[in-house]
């Protein structure tokens, strides 16, 4: 955690999920009770063609949503992307951007992913910048040099409008059920919250720090308790409202 700092559990729907999850939300809703409103902000970034019934679902309930991407230009001859614009149309009040399976399945490098960022933070967006090394990466003992480089390459240098918030995700913790230790977890994040300052002073010292890479209700409690761990970006386990709502509990606990 970070003294002043309001954790953020969001959610990542990935392509799951069709008008029959919904009730998923409504689940949600019920349980993200006044205590844990709290403690902790909640978000679900579902598929684009649910945004708008999400939002819907979700309009009188604490809860936000947001898309898994989007394109850098407002509109045009973008076939099947969606800009910022028609995000926040549909109700998304967030975007995630550069989350490693854009990366990878996408071919979206830094550079990209500033152009998504820009465009997210100038809709007035809460936008997610994902970074993370890949195993081979850790193996090669490059990790902090990668979130370097990915920090540098795809945060703007200023905003006006919006939340920037930055999550850190190991590929090769995403979807494996493997975690890093909650040493190497601290390590990462206190590396990037030094680049943030050094790049943005105080306003560096206040940007959510998400972890993300199964997590789950049984480790929630413990990755949500290290220092500039300002919340989790969750994939698998923010499909079921039990299991998203288990990890949201974990700030019960925390003090
Ligand atoms: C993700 O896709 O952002 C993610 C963290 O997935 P999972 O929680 O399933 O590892």
């Amino acid at each position: 955690m970070t003294p002043g700092v309001k954790p953020l559990v969001a959610g990542n729907w990935k392509m799951n999920g069709t008008s029959a999850s919904l009730g998923e939300l409504t689940a949600m809703a019920a349980g993200f009770g006044v205590a844990l409103q709290e403690k902790a902000d909640m978000l679900v970034c579902v598929p684009a063609t649910l945004l708008f019934q999400a939002s819907q679902t979700l309009s009188s309930a604490p809860i936000s949503t947001g898309a898994q991407d989007c394109h850098a230009a407002a509109n045009g001859a973008h076939t099947g992307d969606i800009s910022t614009g028609m995000i926040a149309d549909a109700g998304g009040l967030a975007v995630i951007v550069g989350h490693s399976e854009r990366r990878t399945d996408h071919a979206e490098t830094d550079a990209v992913v500033l152009e998504k960022a820009k465009a997210g933070l100038a809709e007035g967006l809460m936008t997610i910048v994902c970074i993370g090394e890949t195993e081979a990466e850790r193996k090669a003992g490059s990790t902090l040099d990668i979130l370097k480089t990915q920090l540098a390459g795809s945060l703007p240098d200023s905003w006006e409008k919006g939340e920037l918030v930055v999550a850190y995700e190991p590929v090769w913790a995403i979807g494996t059920g493997l975690t890093p230790t909650a040493e190497d977890v601290a390590e990462a994040h206190g590396f990037m919250r030094g680049q943030l300052v050094d790049r943005f002073g105080e306003k560096g010292g206040k940007i959510r720090l998400l972890y993300g890479g199964s997590v789950k209700p049984a480790n929630a409690a413990e990755l949500m308790a290290v220092e500039n761990v300002d919340g989790a970006l969750v994939g698998g386990a923010s499909l079921k409202a039990e299991d998203f709502l288990g990890i949201a509990n974990a700030y019960l606990e925390i003090a």
